[in-house]
């Protein structure tokens, strides 16, 4: 027994939310508990309770939580009145991480990318990528594909597939077409030679595109995981046309499928990429677009924003840096750890019949159904295991535990899982013979 669920009869107040914040409030709904504390892959209530997080805040918590090497180098720097927000002037923060981004990441990759600083979410990294796509290339209309999430801004959003998500919008979302995804029509219909066909056809009806934005892994989307092959052939088309290519690596990114890029040793590279979740390392708003040199044709402020870097985030994605990806112990561990999840996870699913989905440490099983999965997913909280679902009609149960997860308590954590979807398949059985 790894978990201490809380002790019953005790539920804190909740009150205050439903009398004060808004309805839009989402994960708390799942997990309604008052969390105070967390380290490394643990999360505690203020019952006593305490969860193995196996969400990582959506994949921004890749480390683990408040991982001391970087919670200790952001204290420093607080002690020492580093400075704490400099709209985008040059700071010693911001010269430490693009110095060692530059050594660390770009140069041993062979990339020549230069960096900008977005606003500090994830979306308004994919919104100055999809704005200067355009600007660049003087066209209009983006691809994307079935199932992709890029953000809830307005030009994200229309990147994005998902309806409900999209139905948020209250205005048209135009200028993207929405193309199918590796696989969408199953493992018999190549979709790159689809897009290729529609793209050489001027009868098709879809314009020429300014971009081709794509996950390598759709984490939203319900863990798709495009093969190398369709990448590269997407790749081929955007240049054949004169799009660029952007790969949006904001959750796929970071080490979760093992490299830091999603798309390392894959035989292309992308125009532009984004970045953003575990880029700070600490789940500190920082995201950026990275940009080749000749597409970089910005003028000064054209794209502005006040938090544009955030420095305390500069600072532990520095120290996060330096402390995982000098060498290469980590991808290798991430690699090893993600064949492991990919194999218990194939057990699992295999005495259901279901599915599994995904790529290194981002993966899941399809379960059919996005109520069953619900069900799962409760009892999975109620047995102190925090773990959400994906995927069009949230069928997908998604397991994105921290990448430095011990193996015995990922192990530890599947088991819960298992014995959940045991059980929940077990009433489901009960159900339906009555
Ligand atoms: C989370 C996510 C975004 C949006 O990031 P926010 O920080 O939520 O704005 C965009 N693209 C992908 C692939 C994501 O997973």
């Amino acid at each position: 027994m790894i978990m201490t669920p809380e002790p019953s009869g005790s539920l804190p107040d909740r009150t205050l939310y439903e009398r004060r914040e808004s309805q839009v409030r989402s994960y708390a709904r799942s997990m309604p508990r008052q969390f105070g504390r967390a380290e490394g892959v643990w999360m505690h209530d203020d019952q006593g309770g305490r969860y193995l997080d196996f969400l990582s805040g959506c994949s921004t918590l890749n480390y683990g939580h408040n991982h001391p090497i970087l919670k200790q180098a952001l204290l420093d720097y607080i002690a020492a009145d580093g400075i704490a927000h400099g709209l985008d002037l040059h700071t010693d923060a911001k010269r430490d991480f693009l110095d060692t981004f530059e050594t660390l990441i770009l140069k041993p990759r062979g990339l020549d990318h230069r960096v900008m600083f977005t606003g500090p979410t994830g979306t308004n990294a994919v919104e100055a990528a999809i704005k200067l796509a355009r600007k660049v290339t003087g066209r209009e209309m983006v691809i994307a594909f079935t199932n992709g999430f890029h953000g809830m801004t307005l030009g994200a959003l229309a990147c994005t597939g998902n309806a409900t998500k999209r139905g948020g919008a209250g205005v048209p979302l135009s200028h993207v077409a929405h193309e199918p995804y590796d696989g969408y029509y199953g493992p018999e219909v190549d979709t790159a030679d689809l897009l290729e066909q529609r793209l050489a056809d001027p009868s098709s009806g879809l314009d020429a595109p300014a971009a081709i934005l794509v996950e390598t892994v759709q984490g939203e989307g319900g863990l798709n995981a495009a093969s190398p092959a369709w990448l590269r052939r997407i790749a081929k088309i955007a240049k054949a046309h004169g799009a660029l290519l952007i790969v949006d690596d904001i959750q796929a990114g970071c080490g979760r499928t093992g490299g830091f890029f999603s798309f390392e040793d894959m035989g292309f590279v992308p125009d532009i990429v984004t970045l953003a979740k575990s880029l700070s390392g600490m789940g500190l708003p920082f995201a950026l677009t990275l940009l080749r040199p000749e597409v970089d044709q910005w003028s000064p402020g054209e794209h502005n924003g006040t938090f544009r870097g955030n420095n305390h985030a500069f600072v532990t994605a520095t120290a996060a840096l330096r402390h995982f990806w000098s060498t290469d112990e980590f991808r290798r561990d991430v690699d090893r750890r993600g064949a492991l999840l990919a194999s218990r996870l194939a057990s699992i699913a295999a005495d259901h019949g279901f599915e599994t989905r995904g790529r290194g440490m981002m993966r899941g099983i399809n379960v059919g159904s996005g109520e069953l999965a619900a069900t799962v997913t409760a009892a999975c909280f109620d047995a102190g295991l925090i773990i959400e679902t994906s995927g069009a009609h949230d069928e997908v149960i998604k397991v994105l535990a921290p990448l430095v997860i011990d193996d015995a308590v990922l192990g530890a954590g599947l088991d819960i899982l298992e014995a959940e979807i045991r059980r929940a398949m077990a009433a489901d059985y009960a159900v339906a013979a009555e």
